[in-house]
């Protein structure tokens, strides 16, 4: 049995009171938490001690992309870029970027990730089981006559990752999926874990309200077409989420653009919800972040993501806290610190393993070295990660 003490300790869901020592087994089990007992010689660490994180939205499969596509340039370009890009590197590249990108999230502390696929790229990697995984399968295709087909594969590259993790089958986006894909990955939601990228930027708000803006050209660029997609005079969650009725557990990924009144609406239809944040890939993608703010106002189960390294310079949860802190200061980081620990376990349904340092439970540790008050984060972080 191992002893410990911190400058702060922080527990999954608040700093504990000065003096707390974590009891853990040799194999990484919580064994106790003791308060004001002198009896045991701890041993005392530096700096910030938690559990280890929880990514609640990456791309593993997209880390080749890393550094190859221009910031600030909106979704539209942004999504073309993926697309062009996707497939310019040899499997080798690929599955090298994976190795690495999984190595990075290891050091910085991470220890389950919500992982988007649309390949098998990642399967390898994942058998190793060096981090704990969901993976949601994704679904893509506008056009109806393609739906069945699109969600068929879906479903069998979700079967192979289900022999490793718990996976699911997912709906890209709003503006990326027919009604009938819509139908067909609702009807197989029943007690699943799903997710999708929600109100990620001004003109997917613009599509459903009026059929116009930035996202015809994606439409016309893919399919030569546009003519197939029909506005429903709602924004973009007002217009798809009724439609998913089957989706109890939905993680919604960005939120750029939400408003309170889509908030409102979404706690009215869904009894498990959570907001994720991405913000270093809102920044890199449309130069803009969520009002985090209000929706804490508005009672949202926020989680954090780092989405892929096509859009993100690192993938680190720590990095995210640093962004929301620097334009957000008068949010807590005990707040922020829950939302990457406990609420993220939460969301991805792993909360009687992760999380939290609670008896019985495998969080993995994180030490942050150089954390010098309960306040903030300091700017260049040091990291330790003990399994
Ligand atoms: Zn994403």
């Amino acid at each position: 049995m191992q002893f410990y003490s911190a400058d702060f300790m922080f527990d999954g869901h608040s700093f504990l009171a000065d003096g707390s020592i974590l009891v853990m087994s040799d194999d990484g089990i919580v064994e106790d938490i003791l308060h004001n007992e002198t009896t045991h010689s701890a041993k005392h660490l530096k700096g910030l001690l938690m559990p280890g994180m929880i990514n609640a939205h990456c791309h593993l499969e997209l880390s080749h992309l890393k550094g190859l596509i221009p910031e600030h340039t909106g979704l539209v370009d942004f999504l073309l870029s993926v697309n062009a890009g996707r497939h310019t590197c040899s499997p080798e590249q690929i599955d090298e970027a994976i190795v690495l990108a999984e190595q990075q999230m290891i050091q910085n502390g991470i220890v389950a990730v919500g992982d988007i696929s649309n390949t098998n790229d990642t399967i390898r990697q994942k058998q190793q089981q060096q981090l704990h995984y969901h993976t949601f399968v994704e679904c893509v295709g506008l056009l109806d006559a393609n739906a069945q087909q699109r969600f068929d594969n879906s479903l069998n590259l979700c079967r192979e990752f289900e022999k490793l993790h718990p996976a699911s089958v997912v709906l890209h986006a709003p503006y990326s999926v027919s009604d009938t894909l819509i139908r067909l990955v609702n009807e197989v939601s029943d007690k699943k874990r799903t997710t999708i990228h929600n109100q990620e930027c001004d003109d997917e708000n613009e599509l459903f309200l009026s059929g116009n803006g930035n996202f015809l050209k994606l439409f016309n660029a893919i399919l030569q077409d546009d003519s197939f997609f029909r506005a429903s005079g709602k924004n973009s969650l007002q217009t798809y989420l009724p439609k998913l009725d089957q989706q109890e557990q939905l993680i919604l990924v960005h939120n750029t653009v939400s408003t309170e009144e889509d908030i409102r609406l979404a706690h009215s239809l869904k009894k498990e919800l959570y907001w994720c944040l991405c913000p270093n890939a809102n920044r890199y993608i449309e130069n803009k972040l969520p009002d985090i703010p209000m929706m804490m106002k508005n009672d949202c189960t926020m989680v954090l993501g780092t989405d892929s390294l096509a859009s993100n310079h690192e993938l680190s949860i720590l990095a995210e806290i640093q962004t929301i802190q620097y334009y957000f200061p008068l949010i807590p980081l005990e707040e922020m610190l829950r939302w990457a620990t406990s609420n993220g376990a939460n969301a991805l349904g792993m909360q009687h393993t992760l999380g939290s340092f609670e008896k019985g439970k495998k969080p993995g540790m994180v030490q942050v070295e150089n954390v010098v008050s309960r306040d903030s984060l300091p700017e260049n972080l040091v990291i330790h990660y003990r399994p």
